[in-house]
């Protein structure tokens, strides 16, 4: 399972992310979080980023590829991983896609949890934060509560989370993603996957989509034709039980591959009918005419 997970501010990403990373063992790399435990853990690249930060300027693409290099080389990550928050633009698309070819970790599908502009405003508008714990509560689910429920703190909203702010902030993810969803459907890997409902119901969604691998056309052709024909063999199987099962799947497979001859026939047959029923109607007509 090696994915790069896409969605907006609000979306629910970072939930679903958590979910797949605990059902399938994989874990959830997410660019921010290795900055942070780069920089806490005082590592070569990590005092680079924190020189980079410190000057007030953007940490370089190398140093976050390479963070991501060194993250996904850990055990954990030999099943596959999920990518968080990178790559941003097409130009860090690119320079992943080669640093996953040279590891031979090719990516499996980007998944897009797609949620409209008006649930992501209510989503995060509604955002309150607790200054003690850090949990994140929304106030839907807090039922009038304004504090927080593990220890009484006063819940505050995140100056991110301020109505004019949030549409700034979908605005610039609007438009930095777009170009990414675009070339990564180029590419064939983009999975858009339904982001609004119940919790549960994303969360299958996201596996489906995460697992299903797409298939050569030739190999999708081979499964629907063996789709009717199992179906004829359990059928046949079961009639003459003292038969012996590859007997039964003979002749299964024999009437199976009979059937559909005359059901194409039938199809071809019907409109000759019709044309011989008229015929018929018009050679009596044709008839009467001569007679008259
Ligand atoms: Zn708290």
């Amino acid at each position: 399972m090696r994915i790069v997970l896409l969605g907006a501010p609000g979306s629910g990403k970072g939930t679903q992310a958590q979910r797949l990373q605990a059902k399938y063992g994989v874990p959830q790399v997410s660019s921010g979080d290795l900055l942070r435990d780069a920089v806490a853990r005082g590592t070569e690249l990590g005092l680079k980023a924190k020189a980079v930060m410190e000057a007030g300027q953007l940490v370089s693409d190398d140093i976050v590829l390479g963070l991501i290099r060194d993250r996904l080389a850990r055990p954990d990550a030999a099943n596959g991983f999920i990518l968080d928050g990178f790559p941003r633009n097409e130009d860090q698309a690119n320079s992943l896609n080669a640093l996953l070819k040279d590891i031979g970790q090719p990516i499996d599908a980007v998944l897009l949890l797609d949620v409209r502009r008006e649930t992501l405003m209510q989503r995060l508008a509604g955002r309150r934060t607790c200054p003690k714990c850090g949990t994140v509560y929304n106030v839907h689910s807090l039922n009038g509560a304004t504090t927080c429920p593990r220890e009484g703190a006063e819940l505050f909203q995140r100056p991110d989370d301020k109505e004019e702010v949030i549409g700034r902030r979908l605005e610039v993810y609007e438009k930095q993603t777009q170009p990414l969803i675009d070339y990564y459907a180029k590419l064939g890997l983009l999975r858009t996957i339904a982001g609004e409902g119940e919790l549960d119901s994303v969360f299958e969604r996201m596996e489906a989509a995460a697992l299903a691998k797409p298939l050569p056309p030739s190999s999708v052709k081979v499964s629907t034709a063996k789709v009717p024909r199992n179906k004829v063999v359990v059928k046949a199987a079961r009639k003459p039980a003292k038969k012996t099962k590859k007997v039964a799947v003979r002749t299964a497979k024999a009437k199976s591959a009979r059937k559909p001859a005359p059901k194409a026939k039938r199809v071809k047959a019907a409109p000759k009918t019709a044309k011989r029923a008229k015929v018929a109607k018009k050679r009596p007509a044709k008839k009467a005419a001569r007679k008259k």
